[in-house]
């Protein structure tokens, strides 16, 4: 790979929101905000576009067991 990608990321902070560029050798490393002095973790993964709907077998197709709690009657 050319590995020349750069990675977008807006700084966590709401005080700032700086939109940081990265190089793809950052991933899973901490970059500081040059904005506000923020440690921010750079994801390993690619970023996922939330907007697209999400696409058959890349994400999980079991629910969360989360509201399967409920007391046998
Ligand atoms: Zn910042």
């Amino acid at each position: 790979m050319a590995g020349d990608e750069v990675i977008r990321i807006m700084c966590p902070n709401l005080g700032c929101q700086r939109v940081l560029a990265v190089p793809s050798s950052a991933r899973g490393k901490l970059v500081r905000c040059r904005g506000c002095g923020t440690n921010i973790r750079i994801p390993a993964n690619r970023p996922v576009p939330v907007d697209l709907p999400p696409a058959a077998g890349a994400a999980p197709a079991k629910p969360a067991p989360s509201a399967q709690s409920k007391p046998a009657a």
